[in-house]
């Protein structure tokens, strides 16, 4: 049997010689790389330098040192008869075993005020090369990169034979650290060179102040969104992220502009611009904005922000379509982080720029992008992969399916259209999730809550609180001079969730100080008796409901849809429910889950 030939050249050295020892035991003909070569020498063990088969120096200053035929040709070489003429013709003998591992290029753009020259001198070239090839014809040849494998290698190898097995997982090893090394390669010229914002932009931080460092970027093409105004923060892009798609699928599906309020990566609002009437300006507090009347979008963000005003305070705004001045003027007087929209009138531009001295977050994004269908994130340092929710949500197709009555029941065009808002809105929000939806828009939406009874009741609560700010107590609530926004719609908040302070509480002077004349607080029958009159509210759940619970709570905000998955053991009683309250139950037959 012919001699073994083995090349090594490694930059991380540890277990090199024992490695060589073994091979030379072995009997297997051992060529080196400049510094790898020199080591073992130094040790006393036999080994030759590449030139030996390349008849050329190593030069460019050990730019190149294996790449050569006599090299690439003896590892990619195949057990065939041609492959053998070839190298029978050049003189070549096969490479049997290969050990190579990469110039440390993340050690080095990790070191404080490294050049490009610098960065660059540490690309490996010729090492990637042996990687490929010789993990490339790994049914022949045996690619070590990591010194922990080389025990298990001389084990195998005092016994004979390399096993398939271990030629395989060697291969794809070596693979891994070559997808690594160019991973680590792109991202540093994607710093210096793409450009801030183009197709990377760095952040301040991650989640959380000391999660540094941060940034966002695409790995091809350029990033979908460009920075107007402000610098964004992660949670930002989250928001923003989940909020414009959520905006882009209203408007494809009902045909209006769409707008929707997010915190902490779930809606507190989302809506269609269907006209206000003028109680809900009141209600949403733009009944003072110009224009309003002509504008789609501001409207449907006067209901977006107007469902849960105070869940909204630091929202992230989506919106579906340029961004005119009466939205721009409900956006600029209201604590906001940040707008993404398709595009801006210049004028809008201008006053939302103002906002928060200037900081203000605008981002602008390509409403043409279609996101990759397959999504990665990783957590904990596992990479988790899979195809985007593409379902389309349509108030044609979605809820055809009527279960309860039986019989089935028409759906009016505006039941459709509530019941696609929740759904959508669903889409987007951190599981579980449900929501209620009326007149275009969410009223209230329960998100990350792990029972669904819970989301169900917290949901149900919002709605509750939505509809008591429609009460006669809450319009006419006379306000002291100065009282701000926010501390309105916090107050409002107590007042209509029943949470005013009793007087025993220190709260209570707090409370009490914003109001010219303190409104009454509302008694359990004042309540019952007003919430009874909001009737036709449509529920979307993103699961099925386990229990009835969850039915009787939502009859008990006026709600006369229900559409949710189904295959839950009690979906019978479940039905049954909704028969016994009047409720109609249509199958929305995709789960959709959201995390
Ligand atoms: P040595 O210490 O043996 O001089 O160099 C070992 C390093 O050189 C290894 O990290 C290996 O990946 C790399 N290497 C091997 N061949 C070439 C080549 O032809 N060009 C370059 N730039 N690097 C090489």
């Amino acid at each position: 049997m012919s001699q073994k030939l083995a090349i090594l050249s490694v930059y991380d050295k540890t277990g090199l010689l024992d490695l060589a020892k073994g091979l030379e035991k072995q009997n297997v003909r051992i060529l080196a790389s400049g510094g790898t070569a020199k080591l073992i020498r130094d040790s006393g063990i036999k080994v030759e330098d590449v030139s030996a088969i390349t008849n050329a120096p190593e030069m460019l200053g050990g730019r190149v040192k294996t790449l050569h035929p006599a090299v690439h040709g003896g590892i990619l070489a195949r057990n065939l008869e041609s492959d053998e003429n070839d190298l029978a013709d050049q003189k070549i003998q096969k490479v049997d075993y290969v050990v190579c591992n990469l110039y440390p290029f993340k050690d080095t753009i990790a070191k404080p005020n490294v050049t490009v020259p610098e960065a660059v001198e540490e690309i490996d070239i010729g090492g990637v090369t042996l990687l490929r090839a010789a993990a490339k014809n790994h049914t022949r040849v045996t690619i070590l990169s990591d010194p922990q494998d080389y025990g298990h290698f001389l084990s195998e190898l005092e016994k004979g034979e390399i096993s398939e097995q271990s030629r395989q997982q060697y291969a794809l090893k070596a693979f891994t650290h070559t997808a690594d090394y160019d991973t680590a390669i792109s991202g540093y010229f994607r710093n210096q060179y793409a450009g801030n914002g183009v197709q990377q932009l760095a952040l301040r931080y991650g989640a959380n102040p000391h999660q540094k460092p941060a940034s966002a970027y695409v790995k091809e093409g350029k990033l979908p969104f460009t920075v107007l105004s402000g610098s964004p923060g992660y949670i930002n892009l989250l928001d923003s992220l989940n909020a414009y798609p959520l905006v882009k699928e209203l408007k494809q599906s009902l045909g209006l502009s769409a707008a929707a309020s997010f915190k902490h990566v779930s809606p507190a609002g989302a809506a269609v611009g269907i006209t206000l009437d003028e109680t809900e300006r009141k209600v949403y507090m733009v009944d003072d904005i110009d224009g309003i009347e002509n504008s789609g979008l501001a409207q449907a963000y006067a209901r977006a922000r107007g469902a849960d005003r105070m869940s909204s305070f630091g929202d992230v705004i989506a919106l579906s379509d340029k961004v005119d001045v009466p939205t721009a003027k409900i956006i600029s007087r209201e604590v906001s982080d940040g707008v993404i929209a398709p595009a801006y009138e210049p004028e809008a531009l201008e006053i939302l720029k103002k906002k928060k001295g200037g900081k203000y977050l605008v981002l602008q994004i390509d409403e043409t992008y279609e996101p990759p269908q397959q999504e990665t994130r990783t957590v904990y340092g596992v990479s988790l992969t899979q195809g985007r929710n593409d379902v389309q949500i349509t108030p044609g197709n979605t809820f055809k399916s009527v279960v309860r009555p039986e019989g089935g029941a028409k759906l009016s065009e505006q039941t459709l259209q509530d019941l696609t808002v929740a759904t959508i809105a669903l889409k987007y929000t951190q599981s579980n999730s449900v929501c209620y939806a009326y007149k275009g828009q969410v009223v209230g939406l329960g998100a990350g809550q792990q029972s669904r009874i819970h989301c169900t009741r917290l949901a149900g609560d919002k709605a509750d609180n939505w509809w008591m700010r429609f009460h006669e107590r809450t319009l006419n609530i006379k306000w002291k001079k100065g009282v701000k926004r926010p501390d309105k719609s916090n107050a409002i908040d107590m007042l209509c969730s029943g949470q005013v302070p009793p007087k025993s509480q220190f709260e209570v002077e707090d409370y009490e100080a914003k109001f010219e004349e303190v409104p009454q607080p509302f008694s359990p029958e004042e309540r019952e008796a007003w919430l009874s009159k909001l009737q036709g509210v449509v529920v979307s759940s993103d699961a099925f409901f386990p229990f009835v619970d969850n039915v009787y709570r939502a009859g008990r905000s006026g709600v006369k849809y229900i559409a949710a998955p189904t295959g839950s053991q009690n979906d019978g009683a479940v039905f049954d429910t909704c028969d016994k309250l009047g409720i109609v139950f249509i199958e929305q037959s995709t789960r959709l889950f959201h995390h």
